[in-house]
């Protein structure tokens, strides 16, 4: 891959366009970042771990429905994508409480939830990625009504099957980011990754962190954090 074909490089990924205009491949990088980008470093194997954690999960996803946009793994650290008109928002979903919720709302860390909580960010650094309401999703005009209520529901599925395999694992399902985007034929599709860079995952016996919280906090045993979730993941 050479440098005219990188399209984007991101915090933690690069794209690159390939020789199918419907197809991109996105490429794990170790570098981290937390906080708006103000902190910075690197987690060793971090690239070639998210990578195949995420190809396992989205395959997951698939066998269960979900559309998503991997096509396949071609090298240890980069995932064939399928092109996606990517939507301005995140979704986060939350199991328990952690994070920003806890300081917006006075949560307690490690709090459950009554239901599975949903909220909105929108994608947008300058402005520190606000969370946004579904008034302001409307005004902004950022997503359609029917997109909202569809991106909605497959998050919360994509819940319900991921906190499944990972209790399977010995792992709780804190919380997570997901994002979507459109495909050339219209239908919503799960896009970016699914990673201990995304999620908050807790032993569920010790609630150790497994999770980017280790790298953000300074926890130490980050690599040994990814290794150990990739271990999970890979377990039949
Ligand atoms: N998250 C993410 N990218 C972001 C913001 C959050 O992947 O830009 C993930 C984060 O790892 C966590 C979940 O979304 O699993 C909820 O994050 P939160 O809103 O608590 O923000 P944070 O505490 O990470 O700033």
């Amino acid at each position: 891959m050479t440098n005219e074909n990188k399209l984007y490089e991101g915090k933690a990924k690069i794209v690159w366009a390939t020789e199918n205009p419907d197809e991109v491949a996105q490429q794990f990088k170790d570098d981290a970042t937390a906080f708006d980008g103000k902190k910075k470093g690197q987690i060793a194997h971090k690239g070639v771990r998210n990578a195949r954690i995420s190809a396992i999960l989205f395959r997951l996803l698939e066998e269960n429905g979900i559309a998503t946009q991997l096509v396949d793994q071609i090298f240890e650290d980069t995932l064939l994508c399928k092109k996606l008109q990517m939507y301005p928002v995140e979704v986060v979903v939350r199991n328990y409480a952690a994070g920003s919720i806890c300081k917006r709302l006075g949560f307690e860390e490690g709090a459950r939830m009554k239901q599975p909580l949903l909220e909105f960010f929108l994608k947008d650094d300058s402005l520190g990625d606000p969370l946004v309401t579904d008034a302001h999703i409307e005004e902004l005009e950022l997503v359609s009504a029917e997109e909202r209520d569809e991106i909605k529901r497959l998050a919360l599925e994509i819940n319900a099957i991921l906190s499944e395999f990972f209790a399977d694992r010995g792992v709780m399902l804190v919380d997570f980011k997901l994002e979507f985007g459109k495909d050339s034929a219209g239908n919503i599709v799960l896009g970016d990754e699914i990673s201990p860079d995304t999620c908050r995952f807790w032993d569920a016996s010790t609630k150790k962190k497994l999770d980017k919280d280790r790298f953000r906090r300074d926890l130490g045993d980050v690599e040994a954090a990814y290794e150990e979730m990739l271990k999970r993941v890979e377990t039949k």
